[in-house]
């Protein structure tokens, strides 16, 4: 996978003391030289809680024997995960200032750990240093004479094994270890590509894919603080440097508020970033009131966190509920996709676009936890917006270059609780079943939310490898999950098709009259006078019989034909395109209310779950027919920032 450098490398260790430091300044406990960590970009750390911790260990004494876990990451020791790109789900073990580790989702096996140097000499040492290493598992010896190839990046071949642990299996991860004058010693780590038996057959071919090596003359560090240290030790290593970054966020917030002179409001998702923004707004002087919108698909502990944080700053809180919309909704669209997030749009930006306007009819200034570590999207962003679905919310990031675990410092810092789903293996919570979500993080939703048993059933209508794989949030494979299925021998099979259920087609315009006429016809026939309403924000409307006129350019007819007048051929294409998607707002529209935020007029809104028009009001503008619609427009940018 490529580097992904979303900002600043700002993570740094104090070796003596055994704490991370969240800035490249010295050690606050004692003042020594901070460390830099070679960790994978985007960089963006956070603590392990000890649900990790504990996945971690018990993962370790799986395959490596028991001890291995405690000797890899021992009571005491400050551990952090570090997410970095990858198909799935990958997390840099970091301990001691090194990466020891990779956690990481395999399709079809679950998380294993794959061990790199400063870990497997851990575990290597650990076990020597109490006479272990005998009850060491998947240890593979290599024959002295294929040592330097290995250390020079070539794989270990069947031949070349000179012993190995039984009960290796294909795709285990092993140590590799070499033979020395006093016994044996650590080479390198990797993935086993044949048996014990295959291997101890001194069979051709591949015996271990090898990852890393040790460096030559450099044997690998990674010994554990001798110091038990706490998170409380991190914030006192910290705390001038946490200081400068809340004293600059609440001044970002302070000269925001002075410069728009609108209601303040925190949008509060029961997330950290959310958290911490509403903290440092506190932190600021101010009293916002809470947006919070709950999208249905919510775990009832995030519900919980929002009413309880508001409630423990004595604060308001502003909330809007998507409902059902997201299960009465699923039968028309299917599954929710990366490629496909109707659901945003039902469930969040709708919701959000109703709870501004209702509240916040002359504007609102919206502190929002975003953060450039999260995505690229979110890294070109400043850190003030206009919301661009949402007119009247000015959106600000105080936050907005923090990285993960200095956002976590300042919430320990100020001992307020945080949604209990942390503690259960997630880094960032949301909906339950975003498709967003990788599947590590799914499966740990499955096993510990009963919730999640609502989603499996409707997945059960779905074919095997869509529903089993995780396959169900795309719509079109990308290149390289279907790359990555293929070295697994999975054949996903036709992808289940969700057909829109209005369409047009429409012929190429030809020359008529002294312009061109396009004509064309939807593939059912078409609610009249609906549309005379819904239309109008095209252009004036008449309806006689069976045919209705848009302004002077188009005619609808009630068994689906259209003709489409224009200039030239581009001026005609245009407005066929318009055209069908205001018929398909019109038709199907799912009365999400996202389109109503756009009306200056107080002319649209929903009614008995459709957006309709009040004709006395509407100016024409055409405002509600752009913009984000689940039933007409697919917009990549509505799909993360609906804040
Ligand atoms: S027309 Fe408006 S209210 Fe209806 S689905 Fe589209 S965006 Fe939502
Ligand atoms: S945004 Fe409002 S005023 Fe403009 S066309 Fe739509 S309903 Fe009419």
């Amino acid at each position: 996978m490529a580097q992904l450098r979303l900002g600043r490398m700002t993570l740094h260790w104090c070796a003596r003391c055994g704490v991370p430091l969240i800035e490249k300044v010295p050690c606050g406990l004692c003042g020594g030289p901070p460390a830099p960590v070679a960790l994978t970009p985007p960089g963006d750390a956070r603590p392990a809680f000890p649900f990790d911790v504990g996945m971690v260990r018990s993962i370790a004494e799986e395959r490596f024997g028991p001890g291995a876990g405690s000797v890899l990451l021992p009571d005491g020791e400050i551990v952090l995960l570090n997410r970095i790109p990858d198909l799935d789900r990958t997390d840099e073990v970091i301990a001691g200032g090194e990466v020891l580790a990779n956690l990481t989702w395999v399709l079809g096996k679950g998380f294993v750990l794959q061990l790199r140097m400063a870990g497997a000499g851990r575990v290597w040492e650990g076990a020597a240093g109490s006479g272990r290493t005998g009850e060491l598992r998947s240890w593979v010896v290599a024959d002295r004479g294929a040592v330097p190839s290995i250390l020079d990046g070539s794989n270990l071949l069947g031949p070349g094994v000179t012993d190995c642990a039984p009960g290796i299996a294909p795709g285990d991860e092993v140590l590799v270890v070499e033979e020395t004058g006093s016994g044996r010693a650590l080479l390198g780590t990797g993935m086993a590509r044949m048996s014990s038996e295959s291997m101890a057959a001194l069979s051709r071919g591949n015996a271990v894919k090898v990852r890393w090596v040790r460096q030559k003359d450099a044997p690998p560090t990674g010994a554990p603080a001798t110091v038990a240290r706490t998170w409380e030790d991190a914030l006192r290593a910290n705390e001038k440097a946490l200081g400068g970054l809340v004293s600059r966020a609440a001044d970002f917030i302070r000269e925001g508020v002075s410069r728009l002179q609108k209601p303040v409001a925190v949008s509060y998702s029961g997330g950290k970033d959310s958290l911490a923004t509403l903290l440092l707004v506190l932190d600021a002087g101010l009293r916002p009131k809470v947006l919070f919108v709950d999208t249905g698909l919510e775990f009832p502990e995030t519900v919980g966190n929002a009413r309880s944080t508001a409630a423990l700053f004595g604060l308001e809180l502003l909330s809007e509920e998507a409902g059902e919309a997201f299960w009465e909704n699923l039968p028309r669209f299917g599954p929710p996709g990366r490629d496909a997030r109707w659901c945003c749009k039902c469930c969040k930006l709708g919701p959000v676009t109703r709870l501004i306007a209702r509240e916040f009819p002359d504007g609102v200034l919206s502190f929002i936890g975003q953060r450039r570590y999260e995505s690229e999207a979110r890294a070109s962003k400043g850190p003030v917006w206009k919301n661009p679905w949402v007119p009247g919310q000015t959106g600000a990031s105080p936050i907005q270059d923090w990285s993960s675990l200095q956002v976590w410092l300042y919430i320990f810092s100020k001992k307020v609780p945080h949604n209990p789903w942390y503690g259960r293996g997630l880094d960032r919570i949301g909906c339950y079943l975003c498709p967003a979500t990788n599947l590590a993080d799914l499966e740990l939703v499955r096993r510990a939310f009963p919730g999640y048993g609502r989603w499996q059933e409707r997945l059960r209508e779905l074919p095997s490898p869509w529903r089993d794989y995780g396959l169900w949030r795309w719509r079109w494979l990308p290149r390289g999950v279907r790359e990555h299925l293929a070295q697994r021998g999975i054949e996903p099979g036709e992808a289940p098709r969700y057909p829109p259920r209005l369409s047009l087609e429409a012929k190429e315009p030809a020359p008529d009259g002294g312009g061109v006429l396009a004509e064309g016809r939807f593939s059912r026939a078409l609610d009249l006078e609906r549309l005379a309403g819904r239309l109008r924000a095209l252009g004036k409307t008449a309806l006689e019989g069976d045919r209705l006129s848009v302004g002077e350019w188009a005619e609808v007819g009630r068994d689906g034909s259209v003709r489409v007048r224009g200039a030239d051929g581009a001026q005609a294409r245009q407005r066929v395109e318009l055209l069908r998607e205001a018929v398909l707002r019109s038709e199907e529209c799912a009365g999400c209310g996202v389109c109503t935020g756009r009306c200056r007029e107080g002319a649209a809104r929903v009614e008995r779950g459709r957006m309709v028009i009040d004709p006395d009001r509407c100016t024409q503008c055409g405002a509600c027919l752009t913009g984000p619609c689940p039933v007409a427009t697919y917009s990549p940018e509505a799909q993360e920032d609906v804040g």
